[in-house]
């Protein structure tokens, strides 16, 4: 069997130039070679603009300057989401990143923060993070800057351009030697579940050891030639529809940039709004059964604080995932692998993950069914605490106010989601594991914002030292905030 020494990536969109970067990094030693395949006339879907703290980690793995990277791609800092009108209307919360208060006595802050409330001690909780605190100000700073700052505990992310994105990471990957094809894949012949060459509409055919799809909803190589199924998880997660526009930065936005991104529900869905430097992305993703495009463009236009930049772009998306990303000598990663709705940003995230479960499995020459199923079960497991991170933000919630909402705060949920809400609500615990995407910080800030809170305390509260824990909540907000008034302003990051 010869080694692999040919991979060709099918599609340029984020998940396409991400894996051109990674598997060249990765690979690219040996004789080894990485093509990618884009089609001239085929967009890429041109959202996904809003991205998780591990993004970060990427760019330092493949040796990106963050200041360069942020400057030509318009990105601009995210330190969590704001959520509005999810728990009822005229509500809000906050989904911060990193951590919120230190453990104390061995209890985590959040039991031993609620132990000292129940003695009437301490502030609102999420005057115990600091990326609230920053997030609330308008104001930025990297933790790791200030290691003996309450700021250390935060964490952030980025709001990037998508299209520039996509761009920034092509010159990155052609420069590190990725051979870039720009045609459209026609055809794909494949002979007893391995696919051997594609057809491009230049006439010619291009041969591979290996295939990576990155086609986007068009799942090319991945669904119409090796034939996997889509699992459909609308039943849990009934948006199916977006429609998206680009606004400029409203006067508010050119004078203060808020680090974060806004999720605001609405009757049939929510919308986003993602600040970059010099524009705002926007888009309402709603539910087709309850929600005509008209209702949903009027929705996203009154979200709008200025002027729209271009027509509105309607898309349609199917929730779900495929159970068999990898197969044969074909793997889908991006939007062809699955999709659950933008909620917490998560899908650029799951290219990265896919990548680093198929490096761990990279077959040296022949692909072994044992490989693929060990990869299709860890990102299934991936997607399904993604799926039930996702439908916790609408079944604690208290609206009931539109069928939309009695749907989703009524209809049945996951049994592994329902299992982690009785747990939660009965004992405190949050089950985790290290390779969780979701850590308890962040089920916490869902479960607090939407008010649900447990039957009990901790089991240890009782060993903690209360004029200790009187000190350590009265102090940490003062601390926490002289921190914050000494870093800039949001806006003053870029140029
Ligand atoms: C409404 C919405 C909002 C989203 N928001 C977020 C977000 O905030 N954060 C986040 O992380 N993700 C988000 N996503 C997901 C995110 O947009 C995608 O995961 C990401 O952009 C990667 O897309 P892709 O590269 O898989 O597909 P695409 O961008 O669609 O790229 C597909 C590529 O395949 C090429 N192609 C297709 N067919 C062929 C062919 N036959 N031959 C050659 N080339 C072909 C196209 O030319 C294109 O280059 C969102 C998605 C949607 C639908």
């Amino acid at each position: 069997m010869k080694n692999i020494q040919h991979i060709v990536i099918v599609g340029g969109g984020t998940a396409g130039w991400i894996a051109a970067n990674i598997l060249c990094k990765e690979l690219s030693h040996n004789d080894l070679s990485i093509t990618l395949i884009e089609s001239p006339d085929i967009p890429t879907i041109g959202v996904g603009e809003a991205t998780i703290p591990p993004f970060i980690d990427m760019l330092d793995y493949l040796d990106i300057d963050h200041q360069d990277f942020i400057n030509k791609t318009q990105a601009t800092f995210k330190l969590g989401i704001e959520f509005r009108n999810w728990h009822s209307t005229e509500h809000r919360y906050f989904h911060p990143f990193g951590k919120t208060g230190n453990e104390i006595n061995g209890v985590p802050f959040y039991d031993a923060w609620r132990f000292g409330r129940s003695l009437g001690l301490g502030d609102e909780y999420l005057e115990y993070s600091p990326t609230t605190c920053l997030a609330r100000q308008h104001r930025f700073a990297i933790g790791k800057q200030h290691p003996n700052s309450p700021l250390s505990l935060s964490s952030y992310a980025l709001h990037i351009d998508a299209r520039l994105t996509a761009e920034y990471l092509k010159h990155h990957a052609t420069r590190n030697g990725v051979r870039h094809i720009t045609a459209e894949v026609n055809h794909a012949e494949v002979d007893n579940g391995i696919m051997k060459r594609l057809h491009l509409n230049n006439h010619s055919c291009i041969e591979a050891d290996f295939f990576i799809d990155c086609t986007g909803f068009n799942a090319l190589l991945i669904g119409q030639y090796m034939k996997t199924q889509y699992t459909d998880w609308s039943q849990y997660l009934p948006v199916d529809r977006a429609v998206t526009v680009q606004s400029e930065l409203s006067k508010q936005h050119q004078i203060s940039i808020p680090p974060y991104t806004r999720a605001q529900a609405h009757n049939s869905g929510w919308s986003w709004h993602i600040p970059l430097q010099q524009r705002i992305g926007n888009g309402y993703v709603f539910s087709t059964e309850y929600c005509s495009d008209e209702q949903a463009l009027e929705t996203l236009k009154s979200t709008l604080d200025s002027p729209m930049l271009h027509e509105p772009r309607f898309l349609n998306f199917k929730t779900g995932y495929r159970h068999e990303s990898w197969k044969g000598n074909c793997l889908a990663l991006g939007l062809a692998g699955g999709f659950l709705e933008p909620l917490e940003s998560t899908a650029i995230h799951m290219v990265t993950k896919g990548l680093q479960a198929f490096l761990k499995r990279f077959p040296q020459d022949k692909c072994t069914p044992f490989s693929a199923d060990a990869f299709n079960s860890e990102m299934c497991a991936t997607y399904t605490e993604i799926r039930d991170f996702l439908v916790l933000h609408y079944c604690i919630s208290q609206r009931k106010d539109t069928p939309f909402w009695q749907r989703v705060t009524t209809q049945g949920i996951p049994e592994t989601l329902s299992h982690k809400i009785g747990l939660y609500a009965e004992t405190g615990n949050i089950e985790y594991t290290e390779d969780a995407l979701f850590t308890p910080e962040s089920w916490w800030a869902i479960y607090h914002g939407l008010e649900l809170f447990p039957n009990s305390l901790h089991r240890n509260c009782h060993d903690i030292d209360v004029a200790a824990l009187k000190q350590y909540l009265h102090k940490v907000p003062l601390v926490i905030n002289e921190a914050v008034k000494n870093t800039p302003p949001h806006k003053n990051w870029f140029n």
